[in-house]
């Protein structure tokens, strides 16, 4: 059974929802009733999506409103347009991301990929979810994070730092959803696999056989939310949630085993760490 936030007639508002799983997700919302609003950054993009999601709900069932994630009077005057449209929001998904590229002693992109990835996040949850919990209706608020935000495989830093950062103030959030009377909003930390998107694509053009597409990773999404999990984690066509699971175990061990941090790609423990996976299997 869905869950019931995603009830015909309720209104979702999603963030990066111009392209890719984002997108994806307004449009999965849309065929299933719902009233969607779309924030993205002004520009063709935006129109492009909001045209396609009006010709396929009609008009008045759909929203897109130029919101840079970073800044909070923008993530402001979203709820407003939401609130003026529809009444209010049930659904928030927190998914804005960039990936630029970074390196540990370059200061570049740093700033931008936090204030988007992670700052965005915050901001929204802190901009909506006051409102959201006011309305005393079953809500959502789905953040998206990465499995880079868990594992942390090195080559983009300042990225894992902001996703290591979307997963522990989601926890957070749910914590304090929890503990908040008459509170029938939840948090869920979203975690996609490889996702054919733009933002992944890195200049191929075709999907990689190994990667989701946006449409799969949203109905997985859709499903393991209605089943009450807190972490989506979503395998992909390479990586099956067993083996997410021992690369999850290996990391965390790497404290309470005292190896070096991101051991898995130590010279002195790859052939542990492949004996360790060849061992569980
Ligand atoms: P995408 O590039 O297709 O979509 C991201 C959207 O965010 C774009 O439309 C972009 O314009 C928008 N955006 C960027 N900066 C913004 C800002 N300041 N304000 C508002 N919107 C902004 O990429 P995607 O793969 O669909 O990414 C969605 C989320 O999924 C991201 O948070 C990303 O980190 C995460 N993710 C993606 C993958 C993957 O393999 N694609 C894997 C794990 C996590």
């Amino acid at each position: 059974m869905a869950h019931p936030a995603f009830l015909p007639s309720n209104v979702a508002v999603i963030t990066g929802g111009a392209s890719g799983i984002g997108f994806a997700a307004a449009r999965r919302f849309a065929r299933m009733g719902l009233k969607v609003a779309i924030a993205d950054l002004a520009g063709e993009k935006l129109e492009t999506a909001r045209a396609t999601l009006a010709t396929e709900a009609g008009s008045e069932n759909v929203l897109a409103v130029a919101t840079d994630v970073t800044n909070v009077p923008e993530l402001e005057h979203l709820r407003e347009a939401v609130d003026a449209k529809f009444g209010g929001a049930d659904i928030l998904m927190n998914n804005a991301g960039i990936q630029p590229g970074s390196s540990v002693f370059d200061a570049k992109n740093w700033d931008s990929i936090l204030a988007v990835n992670l700052f965005g996040i915050i901001r929204g949850s802190q901009v909506f979810g006051p409102s959201m919990i006011k309305r005393q209706k079953p809500g959502l608020i789905i953040n998206t994070g990465s499995k880079q935000g868990i594992t942390t495989p090195p080559g983009d830093p300042a990225y894992n730092v902001s996703k290591s950062g979307v997963k522990t103030f989601t926890e957070a959030l749910e914590h304090e959803l929890r503990n908040t009377k008459d509170c029938h909003v939840t948090a869920h930390l979203f975690i996609p696999g490889f996702v054919y998107t733009p933002l992944a694509a890195g200049g191929r053009t075709e999907k990689p056989a190994g990667a989701w597409t946006a449409e799969q990773t949203v109905d997985f999404m859709l499903e393991r939310v209605s089943a009450g999990d807190f972490y989506i984690l979503c395998p992909d066509n390479d990586v099956t949630r067993a083996l997410d699971e021992k690369r999850i175990f290996w990391a965390a061990h790497d404290m309470i085993e005292n190896r070096p941090p991101l051991s898995r790609w130590h010279p002195d423990y790859q052939d542990k760490f492949t004996a360790f996976l060849r061992d569980t299997d």
